[in-house]
């Protein structure tokens, strides 16, 4: 790195950062564009010299990136500045701040793009905290972080990983509450394994609504053995899986679980209650505008219920696409993708309505079921037994 300008910035002399945790570091590009506002309330160290606090600017330059500052300019013209707190990080305003949001770790600005490099468990504080919220159950939020910890060290390093829901949300240290960093403690190194290997396809999601379901029905994909079909119910009920096709030949009268209607969800049979019926969008109703999607027609259901196949607009759409297939104007008028693909269609003269159940893919683990299960007594390991049936926590 070579220094062309540096007019009047402020440096002051710091004690040694505290000794850094061995936990492994991620690097998550994060999704902000140029020109970036760091502003630090606490001293804090560019590309390792120690600098004043203050509010600062990052912007792409002709030779590299130039900090602003209103005492002065650095140009940096290789084209990167590593920006970190110089002091251990207890509290959110002892971090640096980019676009108002706090970061541990480092802030590396490249080119047009910042990454944060941070612990994996200081990551994981962000993270626990926005999917699932803050405020989860001890044993959810344990889940939880054990799931985005083998999610992470399956993904964290492609080079493409950012902070958005295509991976994991994460915004930082904001949002972090004290329960989830404990349940990030608690579960220190422990990932999923799935025959002594990370079990590296979990996934997860909202709102099943009542039945999770098999990663090939949704990502059209090769059948992953953790990622099945089961029962979302609480820790009482044995988790029922789906029927796959070697007890239908054996059993043929199980054929008919194959064209059970909407909803075909086991919990609502035999009196059981969905572990995620608490959710908002356990069950949901979206009427279109009239005249649109005149010719929707659902060809194919998954044994456990889903659209498998959808007829929309003159093409067939398949899996999880089919919630794109289908949009509607949500809250504050904004076009979203129906909610999940388990639902039933519907004639009102020309309006079609969805009448469906749960949020999101329904693969995996079912987060609003894991609030269930823990409600319920069920513990973090229950939970994780239940939505990756085969896989074992451990460590690598
Ligand atoms: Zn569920």
């Amino acid at each position: 790195m070579r220094i062309v300008l540096l007019v009047g910035l402020v440096a002051v002399l710091l004690a040694p950062a505290a000794a850094a945790t061995t936990d492994p570091q991620v690097t998550v590009r994060l999704n902000v564009r140029p020109p970036w506002a760091l502003s630090f309330r606490e001293p804090w160290l560019l590309n390792g010299r120690p600098m004043a606090p203050g509010a600062y600017e990052v912007v792409p330059s002709a030779v590299g990136l130039q900090m602003r500052h209103r005492r002065g300019t650095y140009e940096a013209a290789r084209g990167v500045l590593s920006v970190e707190g110089a002091g251990p990080a207890s509290a959110a305003w002892r971090m640096p701040a980019l676009n108002g949001r706090h970061y541990r770790g480092t802030l590396l600005f490249r080119g047009d793009t910042v990454s944060n490099v941070v612990h994996l468990q200081h990551y994981l504080y962000g993270v626990v905290a926005r999917e699932i919220g803050g405020s989860a159950e001890p044993e959810a939020l344990r889940a939880q972080a054990v799931v985005a910890r083998t999610y992470a060290m399956a993904h964290a390093h492609n080079g493409t990983f950012d902070d958005t829901t295509a991976f994991q949300a994460y915004h930082g240290a904001e949002g972090e509450t004290p329960a989830a960093r404990a349940a990030v403690d608690a579960t220190c190194g422990q990932v999923l394994l799935y025959d002594g290997r990370l079990a590296r396809e979990v996934c997860y999601h909202s709102t099943c609504g009542g039945q999770t379901e098999a990663n090939e029905n949704v990502f059209m994909s090769n059948a992953i053995p953790y990622l099945r079909s089961v029962a979302c119910a609480s820790a009482a009920e044995p988790p029922l899986g789906g029927v796959g096709p070697d007890l239908v030949r054996i059993f043929p009268a199980l054929r008919r679980v194959h064209t059970l209607p909407f909803p075909p969800l086991a919990a609502e049979s035999g009196g059981t209650t969905a572990a995620c019926a608490a959710s908002d969008y356990f069950r949901w109703t979206v009427t279109f505008p009239p005249g649109q999607y005149a010719d929707a027609e659902v060809l194919e259901r998954t044994p456990a219920g889903r659209v498998l196949r959808l007829r929309v607009d003159n093409r067939t759409v398949s899996g999880d696409p089919i919630r794109r297939a289908l949009t509607f104007r949500g809250e504050r008028g904004r076009v979203r993708p129906l909610y999940s693909t388990s639902f039933e269609l519907s004639r009102n003269g020309d309006t079609l309505v969805a009448t469906g159940a749960g949020w999101g893919h329904g693969v995996g683990l079912c987060q609003w079921g894991a609030r269930g299960m823990a409600r319920a007594g069920g513990t973090w390991i229950a939970i994780l037994e239940r939505y990756f049936p085969g896989t074992v926590v451990g460590t690598l």
